[in-house]
């Protein structure tokens, strides 16, 4: 029997765990929190907020894995109503519709984008300048990075198309994807995996193959290597509650720049107290940039569409997130340049900035199981079917 060390038990550490298990290994996961879930958990409350994931994508490998062993749980629909208050700010003002240049980059018979070339330049020959701007700008929902334009135009194209798809792919785990990770967790415990919370490794043990699950920069000091690098997002975080207001916006996406807010409670009433709501906005910091420019542009853009928001707040949160919003790809650059998940030794990445496919968490999930079947030697999950 193969007795596997998973060290990290965020979502990736939770699936490498839960994929050795059910092949027949015996796994002991290292947390160094108190609590599983890393960017994933969600607080206790009363404001039940995210650092990281919000939306569960049903396009991604993950779903139909999560699903097949009952780990989702229930998920919050949003009302038709709310559906139609989703906002476009563009030109200064806010817009229901999309501009039409956007659109012409949805169409279906649209070739896929080059790899060599940044989106802008790509986009631009389809879309016109202003059509591809708008569009980089509202894939930065997927991208948290503050030149969306400047990336590979094959990666942004992928989001864009997730982000964008008919019905929408984006599901709301009800309770926060928090309520995924203890599903997982019962699931893990179930299978007899071991799991150590308040647990920080400080040197990889050599006894048994090892899956290090952690943020690629912790993974870097890990395993003392400073090529454990890929680009990310810096983005400014604004949780908010409000109190209630008939009329606010869903969700307000800046194809100005960079930018969203997002009411989560329009689709899941349980993460604030009645009588309010809760908002997060990301709007990604570039190096000429400060953090509170990027706070200028979420209070503009809460001014549009939440009116009297100022008189309302109930409660307010500001972080920084660098570096935690997965990787993104630069011209000329693949998911398959990225930091490969076989280091030597027995031991092996999981994580979002890693050499797997998938849009956000879905990397960290791919390599997560990626790297066990490494470990087994064999296939552990047909990704195809999973
Ligand atoms: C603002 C934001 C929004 C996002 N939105 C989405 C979204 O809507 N949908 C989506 O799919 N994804 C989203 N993501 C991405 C998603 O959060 C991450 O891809 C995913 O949570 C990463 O999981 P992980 O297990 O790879 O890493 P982590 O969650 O970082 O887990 C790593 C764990 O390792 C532990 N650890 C670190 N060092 C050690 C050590 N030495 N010993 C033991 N333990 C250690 C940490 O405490 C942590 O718990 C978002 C991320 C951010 C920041």
């Amino acid at each position: 029997m193969h007795h596997i060390t998973v060290i990290g038990g965020g979502f990736a550490g939770l699936t490498a765990a839960i994929t050795a298990a059910e092949a027949g290994a015996k796994v002991t996961v290292y947390e160094a929190h108190h609590t599983l879930g890393g960017r994933a958990r969600t607080t206790a409350g009363p404001y039940r907020t995210n650092e990281g994931p919000h939306a569960l994508y049903a396009g991604g490998p993950h779903w139909t894995w999560l699903r097949q062993r009952d780990l989702i749980g229930p998920l919050a629909s949003l009302p038709p109503l709310e559906a139609t208050r989703l906002r476009l700010h563009h030109h200064g003002a806010l817009r229901r519709t999309p501009p039409f240049p956007l659109l012409k980059l949805l169409r279906r018979r649209t070739a896929p984008a080059p790899v060599d070339t940044d989106f802008l330049d790509w986009a631009t020959t389809i879309a016109g300048e202003e059509g591809a701007r708008a569009a980089a700008h509202y894939a930065a929902v997927a991208l948290f990075h503050h030149d969306p334009g400047s990336l590979s135009a094959a990666f942004v194209q992928e989001r864009l198309r997730r982000a964008t798809t008919l019905p929408p792919e984006a599901h709301y785990p009800r309770g926060g994807w928090g309520t995924v990770i203890d599903r997982m967790a019962a699931r893990a415990t179930h299978l007899g995996v071991r799991i150590e919370t308040g647990s920080r490794v400080d040197e990889p043990p050599e006894n048994t193959p090892v899956v290090v699950a952690t943020a690629l920069p912790a993974a870097g000091r890990l395993l003392r290597d400073d090529t454990l690098t890929w680009p990310s997002g810096r983005t400014v975080l604004l949780d908010l509650a409000l109190r209630t207001r008939r009329g606010d916006a869903f969700a307000v996406s800046d194809l100005d720049a960079p930018g969203w807010i997002e009411r989560f409670t329009a689709q899941d009433p349980s993460l604030a107290p009645a009588g309010e709501q809760l908002l997060q906005g990301q709007f990604p910091v570039g190096p000429g940039d400060t953090r509170a420019d990027a706070l200028a542009r979420a209070e503009h853009l809460l001014d549009l569409g939440f009116r009297g928001w100022r008189e309302r707040v109930t409660w307010r949160r500001e972080a920084v997130s660098d570096g935690r919003t997965g990787a993104v790809d630069l011209p000329g650059r693949t998911w398959r340049d990225r930091p490969a998940l076989d280091r030597g030794d027995g031991i092996y990445l999981a994580g979002d900035q890693v050499a797997a496919p998938g849009v956000l968490s879905e990397v960290s999930f791919n390599s997560a199981v990626t790297a066990v079947s490494l470990i087994l030697g064999r296939p552990a999950l047909d990704l195809k079917h999973a």
